[in-house]
């Protein structure tokens, strides 16, 4: 049933857009915010979610607001990779709680990825803060730089 259904407006992404739980931000305009997952499965495991659309999954989401969604992710990509120097990422978008999916408002993972190095266990080990925070400094900086 996790397919189908009504979109929580308690989730916690949503409490995240309206500023109730925190994150570790790396990038916001009007329509999509993009943070650090608190579980990563990968050093530089990134989340992109668009704020206006309450969407559950892809079967939801207006087009134009997909596509703002993507065009975030994409240059988010180029980031990581760039700052983090990555020997692959993967991309991905899990819907309903069969296909992976554990956080009921629309998001795309970025994760990458470093050859030798397997793939954490998902949504399972938080990172520490500081770590999170000394990422998410040097991704902002390349960001805006
Ligand atoms: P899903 O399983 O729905 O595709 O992905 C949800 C993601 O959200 C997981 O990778 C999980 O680690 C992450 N996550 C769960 N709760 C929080 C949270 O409170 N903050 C952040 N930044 N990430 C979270």
């Amino acid at each position: 049933m996790s397919l189908h259904g009504d979109y929580d407006p308690q989730n916690i992404f949503a409490q995240i857009i309206r500023g109730e739980a925190p994150c570790y931000k790396l990038y916001e305009d009007d329509d999509v915010l993009a943070f650090l997952d608190l579980f990563p499965q990968s050093l530089g495991h990134t989340l992109v979610i668009p704020k206006r659309a309450a969407a559950r999954n892809i079967l939801e989401i207006d087009p134009d607001s997909l596509a703002r969604l993507m065009r975030v992710t994409q240059r988010l990509v180029r980031v990581l990779v760039d700052e983090l120097q990555p020997d692959g990422v993967q991309v991905a978008q899990f819907n309903g709680a069969p296909a992976g999916q554990t956080v009921f408002h629309i998001h795309m993972h970025i994760v990458p990825r470093f050859a030798g190095l397997g793939l954490g266990n998902h949504a399972s080990q938080k990172a520490e803060p500081a770590e999170l925070e000394a990422l998410q400094a040097r991704l902002v900086k390349r960001i805006d730089g």
